[in-house]
């Protein structure tokens, strides 16, 4: 049995008739940039989470880097991101002028560590990018705590996070800005590029939507940019838009069949959830002591796992002129060598549940003693290896 990491086809084979008409249309309208598939998509998204403005842009990299042009970032300021996560959150800090500066995550959540937040401001400091990380909410409250203290913004990068809420409300409502990412992949994903901004800053949302198209029609206001959703993306987004909450409960659902399954398997450590938060399980991550030889077991068992991400940023090349060594980033570091991405997906079958259950279950057993009490756990790289 094959288990891919998604299935994009299988989903669009659920939608396939609601898919082609919606694609049918733009190509009959003609409606290739922009139009109203465009607009109804801004609207229904910005509904969808209660926000007054959502403004569509090319992909999720350029929403954060239009975000950050809209709030001004100069060179010298300094913008706080967390050290584990996807590049995008860290590379348009330095593009848009700023200089990032990394924070550990927490060692339960994945997600940006508040304490670490508050040890890493100085007088420079002027924003905060928490990344609502596998699909679990930052811890907002203390984020938002932390901002209001030093007179700081926070754009939420909410790439991975659609419809995930933190104490009953959507991530994407509590900073000053808020950024999605409509990759393919993603849990709701186009057939191609897409992003967006969303805020309930009037001002805001007028500069970043000049910004994005060139600095304005007519009167270019300024030099701007070209990042602009196109029509085909948005009505295939708004085809997709009212399966979201049913697709984010089959996602839990899945969730929870591993949750409960791979408890107490090996060393498996399962996702941890902190304190209100609503995972929506963009990615569903473990953590083992034996994750090289679990991939490569599960690899010829026909599961598909992914590393998200291999390495903590500060740890990439284009990072280390920061010269940053693992005790800056401790948990990131411990996280790094530890966790493996399952397949997750709404239209995983039971029986695919299973067999990469079964099969993580199989590869433990190798390592259990004959008379089946104790496990052999390899030993594992110390921390000062890494
Ligand atoms: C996917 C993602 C992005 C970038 O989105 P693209 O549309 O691929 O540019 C940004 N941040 C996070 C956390 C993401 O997961």
């Amino acid at each position: 049995m094959k288990i891919p990491f998604v299935d994009l086809h299988a989903q669009y084979l659920t939608i396939k008739q609601e898919i082609d008409g919606a694609i049918a249309e733009v190509i009959a309208e003609s409606a290739y940039i922009r139009g109203r598939h465009v607009d109804a998509f801004e609207q229904a998204w910005a509904n969808a989470l209660g926000v007054k403005h959502c403004v569509s842009c090319a992909n999720g990299t350029d929403a954060v880097y239009i975000a950050l042009r809209g709030l001004h970032v100069k060179p010298g300021d300094e913008v706080i991101a967390p050290a584990h996560s996807w590049i995008s959150t860290s590379e348009t800090v330095t593009q848009a002028g700023g200089r990032v500066v990394f924070c550990d995550a927490d060692e339960e959540t994945f997600t940006i560590d508040p304490e670490d937040i508050q040890r890493k401001i100085t007088p420079a400091t002027v924003g905060i990018i928490p990344v609502h990380l596998y699909g679990q909410p930052a811890d907002m409250d203390a984020i938002m705590a932390i901002a209001k203290r030093h007179n700081l913004w926070v754009i939420e990068d909410c790439g991975q996070a659609h419809l995930a809420r933190y104490k009953g409300q959507y991530v994407g409502t509590f900073g000053t800005a808020a950024t999605f990412s409509f990759y393919p992949g993603k849990n709701l994903g186009a057939y191609g590029d897409a992003g967006c901004v969303v805020t309930n800053d009037d001002r805001l949302a007028d500069w970043i939507t000049t910004f994005a198209r060139h600095g304005g029609k007519g009167d270019h206001l300024m030099e701007g940019i070209n990042s602009r959703m196109d029509g085909l993306q948005a009505a295939i987004l708004n085809a997709k838009l009212p399966h979201l909450p049913a697709w984010t409960e089959a996602r839990r659902y899945v969730a929870a069949c591993y949750d409960e399954l791979l408890d107490e398997v090996g060393d498996i450590i399962t996702p941890k959830i902190g304190p209100g938060r609503d995972h929506v399980y963009h990615l569903y991550v473990i953590r083992t002591e034996n994750r090289d030889a679990l991939r490569e077991y599960l690899t010829q068992a026909g599961v598909s796992t992914v590393l998200n991400y291999p390495k903590a940023l500060p740890f990439y090349s284009a990072y280390a002129h920061f010269g940053h060594s693992p005790k800056d980033f401790p948990v990131a570091c411990f996280n790094q060598s530890r966790i493996l991405s399952l397949p997750i997906y709404p239209e995983m079958k039971k029986e695919m549940i299973t067999h990469t259950v079964e099969s993580i279950g199989s590869f433990f057993k190798q390592f259990q003693e004959p008379d089946g009490a104790t496990l052999k756990v390899i030993q594992f790289a110390s921390l000062a290896d890494l």
